[in-house]
């Protein structure tokens, strides 16, 4: 059997796989940092990104990734493409397909579009997140920050706190460090976090000091509004009384624990802003660096020999 061509989801990724992309990416950070690029490696191949939700860091990093690899990069503003017409998903797959498109990097509201665009398209399908499915890229990327600082992902106390309900980043991130020997701690209040989520293998905490006690990383999320049929919290000022991070809940982790947001922040909602710019703890600007490394990774990955 072919490896899947496609990057769709972290759940089922071997963990060998991912140790592989993490390595490589590695060497992109090194590479970037150098100045150089790697312009062979995708010339002639076409990258298309296809965004139906807001972006910036993603779809950014990702053209920029395929950029410095040689890639010819399109971006398809869904804004002002047929789609709007109401072209349906699978009408836009086939003008994909006459186009020749290599690599398409899809972001979409419903979880599973990319997964029903992969099968109707030839080229190699990127989840940049789908509804609150999973956000593959994002948990690669968080996986690398955290490997440069600690070393390691096995046997670290990883709290991903807030909104864990609606984040595609925080399932994605479970899969990725529970299968890599990571401990993950979910902590927010029971209205936020999805029910039976115990069975992916992680704790739950609806308390922050709790929650956060002896964490090496503390993962804040963001309040995901736009996602809430219905309030699910009283209001921003309310929340962050109780779930925001700020330095006096920081500092029920590990003294020398870490901060991690996937952006983007609301500030003095799910994380005060004295916590997300101490350069001494947060690692979210790193984050976004490594973004760039690990979609080169990617793409590289998947356009020589798919994933196993
Ligand atoms: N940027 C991330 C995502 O697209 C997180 C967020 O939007 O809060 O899922």
């Amino acid at each position: 059997m072919n490896p899947p061509r496609h990057l769709l989801q972290i759940e089922g990724l071997p963990p060998s796989e991912i140790a592989a992309l993490l390595e490589l990416a590695e060497s992109y950070v090194l590479l970037n940092r150098s100045g150089q690029t790697e312009r062979d490696l995708l010339h002639g191949r076409t990258l298309i990104t296809l965004f139906f939700e807001d972006s910036t860091r993603t779809r950014t990093s990702f053209e920029l990734a395929g950029k410095r690899l040689g890639a010819d990069v399109i971006t398809m503003s869904v804004a002002t493409s047929s789609v709007n017409k109401g072209e349906t998903l699978l009408d836009t797959a086939a003008t994909l397909n006459a186009m020749h498109c290599d690599l398409l990097v899809v972001r979409h509201a419903q979880s599973g579009a990319p997964a029903l665009l992969a099968q109707k398209v030839d080229a190699a399908v990127i989840n940049a997140g789908d509804g609150t499915h999973e956000h593959p890229t994002q948990a690669l990327l968080d996986a690398l920050t955290i490997c440069r600082h600690r070393g390691r992902l096995e046997g670290l106390v990883v709290a991903i706190c807030g909104d864990v309900l609606h984040s595609r980043v925080a399932r994605s991130n479970i899969h990725l460090l529970t299968s890599m020997g990571g401990h993950v701690r979910v902590v927010g209040p029971p209205t936020l976090i999805p029910p039976a989520i115990e069975k992916m293998g992680v704790e739950v905490f609806h308390d922050m000091r709790a929650g956060l006690a002896g964490a090496d990383i503390v993962m804040a999320l963001r309040l995901q509004k736009e996602r809430m049929a219905r309030g699910l919290v009283p209001s921003a000022r309310e929340y962050f009384r109780f779930w925001g991070l700020d330095a006096e809940r920081l500092a029920y982790a590990k003294s020398d624990a870490l901060v991690m947001h996937p952006g983007p922040m609301n500030r003095g909602v799910e994380i005060d802003s004295a916590v997300a710019d101490d350069p001494e703890r947060s690692l979210i600007r790193e984050q976004v660096e490594m973004g760039v490394a690990v979609r080169m990774a990617v793409l590289d990955t998947l356009s020589r020999r798919g994933l196993s």
